[in-house]
């Protein structure tokens, strides 16, 4: 492996100016259980590699009236002990629950998970349907980006070199809403999902009605998909196997698998179908509490 500096800046401005000078050449360190590896099977050549962790505002983790702040470097762990943010964002709790063991998750964060820009990652659909933001940094100020346009392609992301991911933003859910994330694995836990699903429901007062729906995919194509078609054909239309079927199907449809050693494209789609299905009726008996 390629000698780094080993940085750890206290200031967002001091971090961003480490990124700045070195370019591609230097990567932000949140938990490291994936750029180590990287680092070590030389993906990159790195002249530094700067720890976030001193970096206070990087490590707020927040609950209020407007939403959560999920700082960029705040460990998985922190996320899903948080009674609060159990009730009130079970599905991005279901993602960071099922990263890794608990020595991963008491290392790796929501924020490593996005920029890492894996199509499997599974913190990733959640904060999609939740409408979350991802805000960054840069020599120029900063600015905000939705998460469903945050990753590009395999380990590809929005982020220009110099720029570092503060926080994730999500607004708070709508009354009558719920959440869940689940995903296809050969294993118990401990692999890479081979397909995986996330909802948000908004329902009517009668808990019979959906108002609003949105769908997120993993390990589907080369990015994490916002099934739009899918999500919006549950708007308006009552919580009945044919409506939740339908939105299934659209789902299924809007996924772009390729076969791999996990699976092929025939099965994973057919993964979609039957976990979108499954995860719709979970969000909803969440959203009827
Ligand atoms: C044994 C094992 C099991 C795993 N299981 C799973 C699993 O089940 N599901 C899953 O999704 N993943 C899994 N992973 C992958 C990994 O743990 C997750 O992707 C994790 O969320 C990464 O978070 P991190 O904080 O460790 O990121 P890091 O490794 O620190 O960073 C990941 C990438 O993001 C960049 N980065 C980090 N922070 C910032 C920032 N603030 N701004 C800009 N760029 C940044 C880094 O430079 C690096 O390129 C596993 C990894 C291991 C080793």
């Amino acid at each position: 492996m390629h000698p780094f500096a080993y940085v750890t800046p206290n200031t967002v401005e001091e971090a961003v100016a480490v990124l700045n000078e070195h370019g591609d050449r230097a990567r932000p360190l949140a938990g490291g259980t994936d750029l180590l590896v990287k680092a070590r099977a030389n993906a990159w050549e790195l002249d530094a590699v700067v720890d976030i962790k001193n970096i206070p505002e990087l490590m707020n983790l927040t609950i209020g009236k407007n939403g959560l702040s999920i700082g960029a470097g705040v460990p998985c762990y922190q996320v899903y002990e948080n009674s609060e943010i159990a009730d009130e964002y079970p599905g991005i709790v279901d993602g960071a629950s099922i990263i890794g063991g608990i020595q991963i998750q008491s290392r790796a964060g929501l924020g490593g998970n996005l920029c890492n820009a894996a199509p499997s990652g599974d913190g990733i659909p959640a904060l999609i349907v939740h409408s979350a933001v991802a805000r960054i940094a840069g020599s120029g100020g900063t600015r905000e980006v939705p998460v469903e346009e945050f990753c590009t392609g395999p380990s590809r992301t929005v982020l220009k070199p110099g720029e570092l991911l503060i926080s994730i933003e999500v607004p708070k859910p709508a009354p009558n809403s719920g959440a869940a994330y689940a995903r296809f694995i050969p294993r118990n836990e401990m692999d890479i999902a081979v397909a995986g699903v996330g909802v948000y429901v908004e329902l009517d007062d009668s808990g019979n009605n959906f108002e609003s729906a949105r769908i997120a995919l993993s390990s589907v194509g080369p990015t994490p998909i916002l099934a739009t078609e899918a999500g919006d054909s549950l708007a308006g239309k009552p919580v009945d196997d044919k409506t939740i079927d339908t939105a299934a199907n659209l789902a299924r449809d809007a996924a772009s698998p390729i076969t791999d050693m996990r699976g092929t494209i025939n099965q994973r789609k057919q993964l979609i179908k039957v976990l979108s299905g499954r995860v719709i009726n979970q969000a909803v008996e969440r959203a009827r509490g």
